[in-house]
């Protein structure tokens, strides 16, 4: 019986070093991040539903890649150069194709700065003509956040912009060998800088942040803008979305008309409380509250869309 027991003992030991090690080995060897092929040869890896605050790791966002019959072309590199790395290493997974492109969706900072991972001699860096200028602006704002949160130093925050620039309401086709992606940019709407791409070989849309599904949408752009920019897009011929943050959808007009109905909510609510005279600070207490329910993160981030088209909607 004493036997048995050390030998079990011993058989557990042996077993939890074991799985100790492997999930070291694991954990070394990245990559932590995991993919879903949500169409052939369309790779998503979603970001957690997290606020750039004191939780803020650098991996909120959508990001992933397409893959053609002679290059990739990857969608958002994440929020820091760890994440980019690691998509880097994933696409090695999948396909031994040269990344050919890295486009960026707009220039919110959990989808950018894993660019500099993928620096290289042919390598396109594409995007909406105003996303260098936005990018330079918002520098010492961003490395603060990564120096404050992701604890990367300055001159590890590397930006790179696009060399390949697309105006609002212009589309540029890019060939990775048998399948075209459609990239389009937009007037200001959730960014100023805002393009979606269209594969259209599955006539998947990735969306970027004009969709949020499951955690509240911004506006860090305009609310007009956004509202007739989801109009636009409601009369794409496609057949899936992938949003900026959440779940990749084939109901994808049912997600786009849930966005805009809070965005049209909010609208009138926050039109109704200028007219009435109601200060800033009442009306974020008050205006679009009805949603509260529908979506994650909603407190702080319908606090602070009333805080960006309050000040707008005042000289309306
Ligand atoms: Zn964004």
């Amino acid at each position: 019986m004493i036997r048995y027991r050390k030998n079990f003992f011993l058989k557990h030991y042996s077993l939890s070093i074991f799985l100790l090690t492997f999930s070291m080995f694991i954990f070394a060897s990245g990559p932590s991040i995991d993919f879903e092929e949500v169409a052939p040869g369309i790779f998503v890896h979603q970001g957690e539903h997290l606020d750039v605050d004191e939780t803020y790791h650098g991996d909120i966002a959508n990001i992933g890649f397409i893959v053609g019959e002679e290059s990739i072309a990857v969608i958002d590199s994440g929020g820091s150069l760890k994440i980019g790395n690691e998509l880097k290493t994933a696409i090695r997974k999948f396909s031994k194709l040269p990344v050919r492109y890295v486009i960026n969706t707009h220039v919110h900072l959990d989808h950018i700065y894993g660019n500099a991972s993928f620096v290289g001699e042919n390598v396109d860096f594409i995007g909406h003509v105003e996303l260098p200028k936005a990018m330079a602006l918002r520098k010492e704002f961003y490395e603060r956040i990564n120096l404050e949160f992701l604890d990367v130093p300055n001159d590890q925050s590397i930006q790179v912009a696009p060399n390949i620039l697309i105006k609002p309401n212009e589309s540029k086709i890019f060939d990775l060998g048998n399948r075209k992606i459609k990239v389009t940019a937009f007037s200001i709407a959730h960014t100023k800088t805002d393009v979606t791409i269209e594969d259209m070989k599955t006539k998947t849309l990735w969306a970027g942040d004009l969709l949020f599904t499951e955690r509240t949408p911004v506006i860090d752009g305009d609310i007009h803008g956004f509202i007739a920019v989801i109009d636009k897009i409601l009369m794409l011929d496609i057949e899936q979305v992938i949003p900026g943050h959440g779940t990749p959808t084939k109901k994808w007009k049912e997600a786009f008309l849930k966005e805009q109905d809070y965005f049209k909510l909010l609208r009138d609510e926050v039109r109704l409380a200028i007219d009435n005279d109601q200060d800033l600070q009442l009306t974020i207490d008050t205006a679009g509250q009805s949603e509260s329910k529908k979506w994650e993160l909603f407190d702080i981030q319908n606090a602070r869309n009333i805080n960006q088209i309050f000040p707008i909607m005042e000289w309306e």
